[in-house]
């Protein structure tokens, strides 16, 4: 089967720059925003709150908590496309291991998504 390496290797070289920028724009991995959040809720303060508004910082924990596990999500797939990324350097891009047996990624599965390591009938979950 051809792929068009060149083609799934711009695509991915974008998608990373794009969940990149996103980590980047994101305050968890970011020390100094991370600070910024903390000077926002020190524990008097945040215990203030919970007595003057309690879903009001509910609220808040729960915007961390989303962006945390969105951070994980973001992390989790900047990890695949740089496998992808190294896949295509090495020649193994495309190939589905799973099973014993190397047999080809089908094109619309790496058009629907470029960072697949298994092909349709191996996807993960
Ligand atoms: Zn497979």
């Amino acid at each position: 089967m051809n792929i068009d390496l060149k083609y799934f290797k711009e695509k991915l070289e974008a998608e990373k720059i794009k969940i990149e920028d996103e980590l980047k724009s994101m305050s968890i991995k970011n020390p100094r925003n991370q600070s910024d959040w903390q000077a926002t809720y020190p524990e008097r303060d945040l215990q203030d709150k919970i007595e003057a508004d309690p879903t009001d910082v509910a609220d808040n924990i729960e915007d961390y908590q989303e962006r945390y596990a969105l951070n994980d999500v973001l992390e989790n797939r900047l990890n695949s496309v740089r496998e992808a990324l190294r896949a295509i350097e090495v020649g193994s891009y495309g190939i589905c291991k799973i099973g014993g047996r190397e047999h080809s990624i089908e094109n619309e599965r790496l058009e629907a998504n470029p960072a697949a390591a298994t092909c349709i009938n191996h996807i993960e979950g």
